[in-house]
């Protein structure tokens, strides 16, 4: 990370982008400011016996949507500054992509691999009742999700232990989001993030005009991809591009990288580390000499999915990728934004490409509040309507469609289809708007986003007026 601090960062590119908008300061401070930190401290008793204190926060960044929403993250990164900084990009996502929240976000400042499973329990179930104690949590006030670190089984815990001191039992399952499917949880919400970078990438290379300026044909067909960090965010980015017919040359997690122009194959990888425990030395593929190297690979496309601060003034200059899709929330500091701009690189930011998760989360609150699955109701419904239709369309023409093509026709959307869809509407409809905003200011991707959202905050702000 450089000497200036991630909040700092992600407000320098705030600064960017209000100079193109007319709102009276006072407004614009109200918008950047990170409304409250909660910091807290508590004792772990060790699987040993012995006793460790756990450092951890939770930031909601600005309350003029409720509830706020954003992850929470377990890792030895974690500190004030970090989780300010990713509850303001929480903010200035879910306004991108028009989901009615405002920002948050939690840490927990722990490596969880230096933990067990009883262990990681116990911090997560304290974590959350230090949140309901001090009022952090709740389907109405700040509702959390999976991050770097944390997954459903952490979301499991966070229920449970939520639904232990909850008085109000009929909506307690919107308390978090990325729930196990068995918990509440909605079809699509593990692999949305990686699918929203995909589908964002994929409408990005839609334009042949801005695919002209950076040397590339309009698709993603035969395009060159490497990805920093094979997690959740990563791994899902990585096989839904390869379905969308990229190449994956290269892959970097923290022990190494790896690298064949002539492609991966991301099963096989995973299953070498699994076998291993290290992506090295996979068969057919170079081992570069340090993780880091992967960034500076040749490729088409870039996709940082592990952790911020990856792409500085150090290595800005010796990056080789055409496109810069952010998949990980910060990875490109504000220094290294300008010498990549100013080499041509397009960058798809953080701040729209990464929402696809929180998008996903909408959709599973809104599940959880109306306690009914999506498509129940209308699935059968929709299916018997198409049957209908297409049976008049045989009798009028004479002819039978095949049973294979009646099938395919004739279909009522499972809940993960319709998902899938809401999600994929969501990512092209935000990726339009910002890319207009960009032509209208003359300006970059990431600051025609940030120009989106503070006009959406700014635009509730003044509605609602101020208090009191
Ligand atoms: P994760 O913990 O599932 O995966 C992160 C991966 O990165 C791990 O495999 C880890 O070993 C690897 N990694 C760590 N340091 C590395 C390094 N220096 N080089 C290479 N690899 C490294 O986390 P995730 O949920 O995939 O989150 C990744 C990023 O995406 C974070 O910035 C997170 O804030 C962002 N994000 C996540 C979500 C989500 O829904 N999970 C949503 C939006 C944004």
């Amino acid at each position: 990370m450089s000497a200036v601090g991630f909040f700092d960062q992600v407000n320098r590119m705030f600064e960017k982008a209000a100079a193109h908008t007319d709102h009276p300061p006072g407004l614009l401070r109200q918008i950047r400011i990170c409304n409250s930190v909660y910091h807290m401290e508590f004792p772990l008793k060790r699987d040993d016996g012995s006793i460790k204190v756990i450092r951890a926060w939770r930031a909601e960044h600005s309350q003029h949507k409720l509830p706020v929403k954003g992850g929470i993250r377990y890792a030895m990164t974690v500190n004030e500054d970090e989780v300010m900084a990713l509850a303001a990009l929480m903010t200035y996502k879910c306004a991108v992509v028009n989901v009615p929240f405002g920002g948050a976000k939690g840490g927990i400042q722990i490596n969880r691999r230096e933990y067990s499973k009883s262990e990681l329990e116990r911090i997560t179930r304290r974590y959350t009742f230090e949140m309901i104690r001090k009022n952090f949590i709740g389907p109405g006030i700040d509702v959390p999700a999976p991050d770097y670190g944390t997954g459903p089984q952490e979301m499991a815990w966070i229920l449970d232990t939520y639904n232990s001191f909850s008085d109000n039992q009929l909506n307690a399952l919107a308390c978090v989001t990325g729930k196990p499917v068995g918990q509440g949880g909605v079809r699509g919400r593990n692999e949305a993030t990686g699918l929203g970078v995909f589908y964002g990438v994929h409408q990005a290379f839609q334009y042949a005009e801005d695919m002209a300026k950076i040397g590339l044909t309009p698709g993603l067909q035969g395009k060159t991809v490497v990805i920093q960090g094979l997690g959740n965010v990563g791994y899902h980015a990585a096989k839904f591009m390869k379905e969308g017919g990229a190449v994956l040359v290269g892959f970097a997690e923290y022990e190494g990288a790896i690298h064949n122009p002539n492609g991966l194959d991301l099963e096989a990888v995973m299953a070498h580390r699994r076998e291993t425990g290290s992506i090295l030395d996979f068969p057919g593929a170079t081992n570069l000499p340090q993780s880091k190297d992967a960034l500076e690979l040749p490729c088409d496309i870039l996709i940082p999915a592990a952790l911020e601060g990856q792409i500085t003034t150090e290595n800005a200059a010796r990056i080789q990728a055409k496109v810069i899709a952010e998949a990980a929330n910060g990875p490109v500091t504000a220094d290294a934004d300008a010498i990549l701009l100013e080499k041509g690189v397009l960058i798809v930011p953080d701040a729209f490409l990464n929402a696809g998760g929180v998008t996903v989360s909408y959709f599973e609150w809104l599940r959880n509040l109306s306690h009914v699955r999506f498509g129940r109701l209308s699935k059968r419904f929709s299916m018997n309507t198409q049957i209908e239709t297409l049976d008049a369309v045989e009798t009028l023409t004479g002819k039978a469609f095949s049973a294979d093509t009646r099938q395919r026709l004739a279909r009522g959307g499972d809940e993960v289809e319709l998902v899938y869809s809401g999600l994929e509407e969501t990512m092209i409809g935000a990726y339009d708007e910002v890319r207009e905003l960009a032509l209208q200011h003359d300006v970059d991707l990431r600051t025609a986003t940030f120009i989106n959202a503070i006009n959406k905050v700014a635009v509730s702000y003044l509605e609602m007026g101020i208090f009191p």
